[in-house]
């Protein structure tokens, strides 16, 4: 299990947590029971709470697990021949910081203090690095706050179009303060999490098809080739199952080149 010692992250997470918690308590609490029949209720109650627990797994998963550091030494390296690296993996990089080679799109974060396979940033949301072996559970987080966003809109919209009738004044008063907020909640987590899934859906797909588009003669948008760089990131398998985080093979047979070269050199 990883856990970064960085304040600014650890705030990060219990915000996160702590805005959870409040929506859960308004749709439970506030909306629900004044809203809707008690059949009615039950079900989403239990629909809504499905939808966080998968949201709390992959963030669990994201925040907690290996983002794919690149494996450290046994001992200490030789570095006196710094070509012996390179001409075993191509663009291999040494880093000074961790004294060690990592490979092509590998990068040391200072604030997680190791190199990172497939690093693509650190998240304070996450209190980790975004890489190779967590950013399927990031993606999934995404998806997942998006979705429980969508939702809390459109229950804070049903309890306003079918006020409870028999609640008193200071009742409905409470209920559209709660409402309100979690309206304005929803609104700018769920903006902020299709932004940042929008952007690493093309970094995914767009970074690697420019490549991929020299080696195939353009032909880079096709299905196949989009669902092969998505499976990258998410395994392989049917898209369906990419929105379950649950772990891959992928996770337990990665970098084995970068542990072959730096337990070799
Ligand atoms: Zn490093
Ligand atoms: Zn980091």
């Amino acid at each position: 299990m990883v856990f970064v010692r960085d304040p600014c992250g650890i705030i990060c997470l219990i915000v996160t947590y702590g805005a959870i918690i409040y929506a859960d308590y308004v749709v439970i609490y506030w909306i629900i029971p004044a809203t809707m029949p008690l059949s009615i209720g039950a079900f989403n109650v239990a629909l809504y709470n499905t939808v966080i627990f998968l949201l709390g797994m992959s963030h669990w998963r994201a925040a907690f697990s290996d983002p794919g550091f690149v494996p450290l030494p046994t001992k200490r390296l030789d570095f006196s021949d710094l070509h012996s690296g390179a001409d075993q993996g191509g663009e291999w990089t040494l880093c000074t910081l961790c004294e060690i080679y990592r490979p092509p799109r590998a990068h040391h974060c200072t604030t997680c203090q190791r190199c990172i396979c497939r690093a693509d940033h650190h998240c304070p949301c996450i209190n980790n690095c975004v890489g190779e072996c967590n950013q399927k559970y990031f993606l999934q987080f995404l998806f997942y706050v998006g979705i429980l966003c969508l939702y809390s809109v459109t229950l804070v919209l049903v309890s306003w179009i079918f006020p409870c009738a028999g609640c008193s004044k200071s009742l409905l008063e409470s209920q559209l303060m709660h409402t309100i907020v979690l309206l304005m909640e929803s609104t700018l987590f769920g903006l902020f999490v299709t932004l940042v899934m929008l952007d690493q859906l093309s970094v995914i797909l767009y970074d690697e098809t420019v490549l991929a588009a020299r080696e195939q003669n353009g032909a880079y948008w096709s299905k196949r080739r989009r669902y092969q760089l998505l499976a990258q990131v998410f395994g392989p398998g049917h898209p369906m199952l990419w929105l379950l985080p649950r772990a891959s093979l992928k996770d337990a047979t990665r970098y084995h080149d970068a542990a072959l070269l730096n337990h070799e050199v």
